[in-house]
């Protein structure tokens, strides 16, 4: 996995030094982005159909206002590796029962530990029980590592019928979560199948997780099927990510599979664990310095876009009343979409004010019904409208009064936007560089 991240980190790199964002320079940093995942064992189809739409998007020249063409090219990637890598991982931090399976030297016992001391971490008590009765060593590695993992261990040693050890474990232990080694085996045959199935019976699992090494690249993906149609895995943990070339391919087709990536395992330290998150992970392989900022800043224009785009596009309603209030709240005055649009003297009252009152506004338009929601006018017309729509939001008449006066002195402006000339050759100026539309421009 380092290396993925440097192979890329050196393509975006270039695409940064180039003096001008072309196709050619495109086609390098996609014929790179193909290198590593295909290096990393990635399914090659997937390489393929990612690096079209790397091509494809990167060269968009519609390029969202204010971000300059090297941020949009990360981001460009940034998505797709994410789409690539699947989804990040909650798990429970309920009290709960886990199994954990997996074939020989996939990580299965460590992992058990290294689970123990991520709930520890999480303020639970943990306990470890040792079924593995296939592998000889196996519990004393577990009894071993459930001190590092400050956990209480039961097993009973020599024992080969696990039936009699789930027994006696779930009979003593009071521990909020219960991990469980299960027997593992070189590969995935009938007898295995059986033996787990008879543990699963036994011990009745909140939560089942598979571990798999990542060294066995696109292979995983199979093999969390398989697992997953014998016993319904909850996720897979993917071990050894830190010395394998084939991690992109194995989290890639575990994605891909009916199973998802839980947690993965970087170390052999009990410490070496971390929830999976995608974003994350795939934050660090582009190691652009400031990937979240850039993607707040994304975030943010985009709203502002929408925003814009239905003050001008739509019929000012109270609909679109509440959108910009709510939007307020989100990213404080709105300020920046009236300079844009070169307005400054815009009625912004309704806007200045503090989180309660736009709560209270939302709670009114809220109690409107959705005609009145799209005409101010019936509202207007009778005292007994703003009165339900008071009792409704827990308000009174002289606060809907208020709003629906804010409201008209905001669809004033808007209309002198809307006619005004020199506004106007602003507007449409505006629309041109953000794919705006507003009917008659
Ligand atoms: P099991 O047969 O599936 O129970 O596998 P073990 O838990 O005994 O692990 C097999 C070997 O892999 C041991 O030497 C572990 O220390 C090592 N191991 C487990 N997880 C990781 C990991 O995330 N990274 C590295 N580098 N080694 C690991």
């Amino acid at each position: 996995m380092v290396d993925l991240g440097r192979g890329l980190r050196n393509a975006l790199a270039k695409i940064s030094g180039a003096p001008l964002v072309d196709e050619k320079a495109v086609q390098l940093l996609v014929k790179e982005l193909q290198k590593v995942l295909i290096s990393n064992d990635v399914e090659i189809k997937l390489v393929f159909e990612l690096s079209k739409r790397v091509k494809e998007k990167a060269l968009d020249k519609n390029l969202m206002k204010g971000i300059s063409v090297r941020e949009h090219v990360v981001k460009v990637v940034y998505d797709e590796l994410l789409g690539l890598l699947g989804q990040s991982y909650q798990p429970s931090l309920n009290k709960q029962k886990i199994m954990l399976v997996g074939l020989f030297g996939s990580g299965k016992t460590t992992a058990c530990a290294k689970l123990a001391h991520y709930y520890k971490t999480k303020g639970l008590t943990t306990a470890l029980i040792a079924c593995d009765v296939e592998r000889p060593a196996a519990y004393e590695q577990l009894e071993q590592l459930s001190k590092q993992a400050n956990s209480i261990f039961y097993g009973i040693k020599g024992e080969t019928d696990v039936k009699k050890i789930i027994k006696y474990a779930l009979e003593s232990a009071k521990e909020d979560v219960l991990i469980l080694d299960s027997a593992g085996r070189s590969a995935f045959d009938e007898r295995l199948s059986t033996e787990i199935k008879d543990i699963n019976d036994a011990f009745n699992p909140d939560s089942t997780y598979l571990t798999l090494s990542a060294d066995i690249g696109q292979v995983a993906g199979r093999q969390a099927e398989q697992f997953n149609e014998m016993l319904g895995i909850k996720g897979v943990i993917v071990t050894k990510l830190d010395g394998s070339g084939k991690g992109g391919g194995a989290l890639s087709a575990v994605s891909r599979s009916s199973a998802k990536v839980a947690f993965i395992g970087t170390g052999e330290k009990i410490q070496d664990i971390k929830v999976y998150n995608s974003e994350k992970f795939v934050g660090q392989l582009l190691g652009f310095a400031d990937l979240e900022a850039l993607m707040e800043k994304m975030k943010t224009i985009a709203e502002e876009q929408n925003l814009s785009k239905n003050i001008i596009e739509d019929k000012f309603t109270f609909k679109t009343f509440a959108e910009q209030l709510k939007a307020t709240k989100k990213m404080g005055p709105l300020k920046n979409i009236f300079s844009m649009m070169g307005a400054p003297d815009v009625p912004t009252e309704a806007l200045k004010q503090g989180e309660n009152k736009i709560k209270q506004f939302e709670a009114i338009i809220n109690s409107m019904t959705p005609a009145e929601r799209e005409d101010a006018k019936l509202l207007k017309k009778t005292r007994s409208r703003m009165e339900r729509i008071a009792k409704g939001s827990g308000t009174n008449y002289n606060e809907v009064r208020k709003l629906i006066s804010e409201f008209e002195k905001m669809e004033k402006t808007l209309k002198g936007f809307q006619k005004n000339r020199g506004m106007k050759g602003k507007l449409q100026k505006m629309l041109q560089n953000s794919n705006l539309k507003i009917p008659g421009m």
